[in-house]
């Protein structure tokens, strides 16, 4: 008889044993599904040497039910989902989750069957019924996905199905993803993405892990560049995952992709269709699809035979996940390719603090692009000081930048104007009592909306219509919005310039990947004179018309403080400012800000990075922050104050006393209130000699606290 240790996708569960006949053979990572209790539970064979199990006599052993007719889970793969358990104190089945996104390999379904709304109504129309179907009229899916959409059952839209209100299609999981061309459209290098270009074919031939930094200015041709690595693992009929930042990025880069090597590659975000996802998952673990562009989950995708990895806009807030495991996909991208022994390629102008040391220590190998490809320049960067040239009452552009944007109208370009404030205004205030309207479950301001006429809250979501009165003393009208959002911005530009065609361009907006590429063909059609947005739009667009850039308030990430306000705030402007000039006409960008001293501003209008990050990591090392100190955040939240304050009091106080381990804290979190809880942070801070992690399960798993609070761990935290 032999023994099998199971992981499932349960976190409360620990891993199981179970045992199969001697004649069956079973690999390693084999997908199963197993009894438990009366139920059966899917799961993933393990290595038992990796997980802890408690022994169960032979005899009390169950058989397994079914192994599924898929690839195993590969060794590699199993060695990264181990590393982030260990690295980032994560239960194993929660990375599980990613590995496995749902049962889908188990099932043997190969057709799917979707429905789509074809305007039939039912004979009894019920109110539910009513809002379901206006809520789905235009989506398609499966019944569980219809159900979501249209927020009731499944039996309801069974019952809708019955009625003829939909048909119904079948769709087949098996159906292949054409294959790349390498040499669809091969483009003609200039000499340095030529040496860069060589460099990284060099190693995607070696097929060993290396780690290289693509360290190229804005509109240098990165992507043109690696794009030659990823047709060299196409001719050895290897693998390429591609991972970008954002879902609003992926569209436009799939067409890129497309022109370059004549097929779309296979995608993986969070807004795909169940279909899809068995779709490509499947297409990914047997093989049968050569690129995967993604968001950061698809770092756990199953590759039967990945060649090499690519991180686009590898300084990316949005690859540090906030919720659920926190991971750092940039990281666990490097350690994947290490798992796998495969080159990868980190790409940016603005590469992270501790990217750029990593390289400095000759860990990464650095490959530069110093100037912008073709004819286009760099852009000229100016300041617009605020305080001895202020807008107009009530208003927020500078006569300057007015100025600026008259003449691109004039001359038929294009102008972006930058603020990274989704909605109208920040605040809502009471003119007759001062109240400021707060989130009732967070510590944080409800933000006006005026396209929905709403105030929401940027954190949990809540929302709700403005109020007539002020909520607080009643007063009628004595409401005022204070300080801009883009929506603002927007306003005061359609005023001053009524003829010019605007467009808000923020996660509200553009919230879908049809919406994005909207976005995208209007601007390049130069449909659009004038674009307003958040940091959104400052990534990895290409628009060649577009020659102005202004930063509605240059100040705004600097004001917060914390260590990584410098490098954020560079890394958001220097973006922006690289949408400017990006074609054969020359850009100009303008920073308004009250204090055009300040160190960080003067590094970015005179063009100078080097200096910048010089400065940068001096003042990381003084304060002993990453990459020179490791850190961990522990959270500890409750509903009620009082009992957060007093556990993580306990928590501080049962700390381990070791040289060069500090603890900071607890103190009231970034945001001391979220979703109705309240937040204290701990901040650890320790050597790199440190094993942080081992120290954090002794001291924090050895202690209890009511099922009331919750404590998360944050290693190597966005925040500090
Ligand atoms: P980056 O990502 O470095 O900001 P892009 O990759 O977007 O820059 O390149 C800027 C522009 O130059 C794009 O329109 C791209 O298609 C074009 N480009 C870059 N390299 C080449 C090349 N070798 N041949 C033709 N066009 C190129
Ligand atoms: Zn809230």
């Amino acid at each position: 008889m032999n023994r099998i240790t199971v992981i499932t996708r349960n976190a409360a569960l620990g891993p199981l044993d179970y045992r199969i006949d001697d004649e069956q053979q079973i690999a390693m990572g084999s997908l199963v599904r197993v009894p438990l209790g009366p139920r059966q539970i899917d799961g993933i064979v393990w290595d038992r040497e990796m997980v802890e199990v408690n022994p169960v006599p032979d005899h009390k052993l169950r058989k397994i039910i079914a192994i599924a007719d898929v690839p195993p889970i590969s060794a590699p793969l199993r060695r990264l989902a181990d590393w982030v358990s260990d690295y980032y104190v994560a239960p194993l089945p929660s990375i599980l989750r990613m590995v496995m996104p749902s049962s889908y390999a188990l099932d043997n379904a190969r057709t799917i069957t979707e429905y789509r709304a074809n305007g039939v109504l039912p004979d009894r129309m019920t109110p539910k019924r009513a809002a379901a179907l206006d809520a789905i009229a235009d989506a398609e899916g499966t019944i569980s996905e219809l159900g979501r959409i249209g927020g009731v059952s499944e039996a309801v839209i069974r019952g809708l199905i019955k009625s003829g209100c939909f048909d119904a299609e079948q769709v087949s999981i098996d159906r292949p993803f054409d294959l790349p061309n390498p040499q669809f459209a091969q483009p003609k290098l200039n000499e340095y993405q030529a040496e860069a270009a060589y460099k990284m074919v060099e190693q995607v031939k070696a097929q060993k892990f290396a780690c290289q930094m693509l360290d190229g200015v804005t509109g240098s041709g990165k992507t043109e560049t690696y794009f030659e690595a990823v047709a060299e693992a196409f001719l050895q009929g290897k693998q390429v995952l591609i991972l970008l930042p954002e879902i609003a990025l992926t569209e436009p880069f799939l067409d890129r992709f497309e022109a370059r090597f004549g097929v779309r590659p296979a995608s993986w975000h969070s807004g795909m269709k169940s279909t899809q996802r068995r779709r490509t998952w499947h297409a990914i673990a047997n093989g049968s699809a050569m690129a995967l562009v993604g968001a950061r989950s698809a770092l756990f995708m199953p590759f039967t035979n990945l060649g090499l990895i690519i991180v686009d806009e590898a300084h990316e807030a949005s690859f540090k996940q906030e919720d659920g495991v926190r991971y750092q996909a940039r990281d666990t991208a490097i350690m994947r390719a290490m798992k796998e022994n495969v080159p990868i390629i980190l790409a940016s102008a603005t590469h992270a603090i501790e990217t750029r040391y990593m390289a400095q220590l000759g860990k990464y190998e650095t490959l530069t692009l110093p100037s912008r490809f073709g004819p286009a320049k760099m852009p000229s960067i100016k300041s617009v000081d605020l305080t001895s040239e202020p807008p107009e009452r009530g208003r927020w552009i500078a006569p300057t930048l007015l100025k600026e944007i008259e003449q691109r109208l004039d001359m038929g370009e294009q102008s972006l104007l930058f603020l990274n404030r989704r909605g109208y205004a920040p605040l809502t205030l009471c003119r007759t009592c001062g109240t400021r309207i707060e989130c009732p479950n967070c510590s944080s301001w409800m933000v006006e909306h005026r396209f929905t006429h709403r105030l929401a809250c940027h954190h949990c979501g809540h929302a709700m219509p403005i109020p007539k009165n002020c909520p607080e003393c009643d007063e009628q009208d004595s409401l005022v919005a204070c300080g801009p959002g883009v929506e603002r911005i927007a306003d005061e530009v359609r005023d001053l310039f009524p003829d010019a065609r605007t467009i808000v361009a923020t996660s509200d907006t553009l919230y879908s990947q049809d919406r994005a590429a909207e976005f995208v063909r209007r601007v390049e059609a130069h449909e659009v004179d004038i674009i307003i947005g958040t940091q959104l739009v400052t990534k990895g667009y290409h628009f060649p018309d577009l020659t102005l850039v202004g930063i509605i308030d240059a100040d705004l990430g600097l004001a917060g403080g914390d260590l990584r306000a410098a490098e954020r705030t560079f890394q958001q402007i220097s973006q922006a400012a690289g949408r400017a000039g990006r074609g054969a006409k020359h850009g100009e960008v303008y920073l308004q800000s009250h204090n055009p001293s300040n160190p960080v501003l003067q590094a970015i209008v005179a063009g100078d990075r080097e200096g910048f990050y010089e400065q940068e990591t001096l003042s990381r090392k003084s304060a002993g922050a990453p990459p020179f100190g490791r850190l961990a955040a522990i959270i500890i939240s409750s509903e009620d104050e009082a009992e957060a304050i007093s556990i993580s009091r306990a928590i501080g106080a049962a700390a381990p006393k070791i040289d060069d381990l500090h603890i900071y804290g607890p103190a009231p979190a970034p945001l001391s209130m979220l979703r109705g809880r309240y937040r204290q942070r701990l901040l650890v801070q320790a050597n790199r000699q440190i094993e942080l992690q081992n120290i954090l399960r002794s001291w924090i798993y050895a202690l209890e606290w009511p099922r009331s609070v919750r404590v998360n761990i944050d290693i190597d935290p966005y925040n500090f």
